[in-house]
C-alpha cells in the first residue's frame, strides 16, 4: 500500500528587500547562507546599500552586485559619517555612481537624532549627493531621522520627485509620510513598523498609496518581530510585509506584488 505524499507547502510570496547592508562585516562568516535563505524565503531581489563609514562599503556593495544578477547596489555616505568625507572618498562615489549595477545614490540625508556629524555638514552633503544623483540620472535613497521639516524643504528645493527617491526606514508622522508622497517620493517601511510602540508608523502606512510603498530590512539592524533582538537578514522582510499589508488593508500577496513592482519602478529595473 502506498501513502500519498503530503501536499507541498505553498510557495512563499515573492518579495524585494529594497535596503540591506549585507556587505557589512556582520555577514562575513555566512553571507552565502544568508543570501540562500533569502531566496528560499521568496526574497529574490535585494539592493545592497554601500554607505556605512568609509567608501570601502560602496566598493563591497558593487562587488556583490557584480556577481549576482538579482542584487543591485547603491553608493553613498551615511549622514552619520559625512564629516569624515575627504576629496578621495568623494571621488570613489563619483566613479561608482556611473557603474551599471549601481541603481541609486545613498543613503544620504539628515539624522538629527544622533547628530554624529554636524547638522550643517549633513545638509551640505545631502545636497551634494542630490546633485550627483541628478548628474548620473539615478534616484536617491534618503535616511531622515528627527529632521523631516528640514529634509522636506531640501527635497522640495532640489525637485527630488522628478529625480526619483525613497524615504527609507520611515520613522516620521503620518503627515510627514503624506508630505513625501506629495513630493513624488516613495516611502519604505522597515521592521520598526512591527514594534508595539510604532503605532504612528503603522498609521502612516495608510497615508501612502499602495503604488508608493516599499519594504526593507535595513539589516543587520532592526529585525522585525518575532525576530527582534537578533541580527536581521533579508529573509525576515516577510514579517514586515505582513504588518504593512495589514495596515494597508490588503492581502499579503497583493502587498508583495505591489512592493516588488514599486521597487523595480523607482530603481528603473525591468518589471518582474
Ligand atoms: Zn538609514
Ligand atoms: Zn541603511
Amino acid at each position: 500500500m502506498t501513502t500519498a505524499a503530503p501536499p507541498a507547502p505553498p510557495a512563499p510570496v515573492e518579495l524585494f528587500d529594497s535596503h540591506a547592508h549585507v556587505d557589512g562585516p556582520e555577514f562575513d562568516a555566512d553571507r552565502d547562507e544568508v543570501l540562500a535563505r533569502a531566496r528560499a524565503a521568496g526574497v529574490r531581489r535585494i539592493v545592497v546599500i554601500g554607505a556605512v563609514g568609509e567608501p570601502a562599503s560602496a566598493e563591497r556593495a558593487v562587488a556583490l552586485a557584480e556577481r549576482d544578477p538579482h542584487i543591485w547596489a547603491s553608493v553613498g555616505t551615511h549622514p552619520h559619517d559625512v564629516e569624515h568625507m575627504t576629496p578621495a572618498w568623494w571621488a570613489v562615489h563619483e566613479r561608482l555612481a556611473l557603474h551599471p549595477r549601481v541603481v541609486a545614490i545613498g543613503e544620504t540625508g539628515l539624522d538629527f537624532y544622533y547628530d554624529h556629524s554636524p547638522r550643517q555638514v549633513q545638509a551640505e552633503a545631502f545636497v551634494r549627493f542630490l546633485d550627483l544623483a541628478r548628474r548620473v540620472g539615478k534616484p536617491v535613497i534618503c535616511h531622515i531621522r528627527d529632521a523631516h521639516p528640514e529634509a522636506i524643504a531640501i527635497l522640495r528645493d532640489h525637485n527630488a520627485g522628478e529625480l526619483g527617491g525613497i524615504i527609507h526606514c520611515f520613522t516620521g508622522t503620518p503627515d510627514d509620510a503624506a508630505a513625501y508622497v506629495d513630493l513624488g517620493l516613495y516611502v519604505s517601511f522597515s521592521g520598526i513598523v512591527t514594534y508595539k510602540t510604532a503605532q504612528p508608523i503603522r498609521d502612516a502606512v495608510g497615508r501612502v498609496p499602495l503604488d508608493r510603498i516599499l519594504i526593507e530590512t535595513d539589516c543587520p539592524y532592526l529585525a522585525p518581530l518575532p525576530r527582534r533582538g537578533r541580527r536581521n537578514e533579508p529573509a525576515y522582510v516577510v514579517h514586515t510585509a505582513q504588518v504593512v499589508a495589514d495596515c494597508a488593508g490588503v492581502p499579503l500577496d497583493e502587498l508583495a506584488a505591489a512592493t516588488v513592482a514599486n521597487t523595480c519602478a523607482v530603481f528603473r529595473l525591468p518589471p518582474p
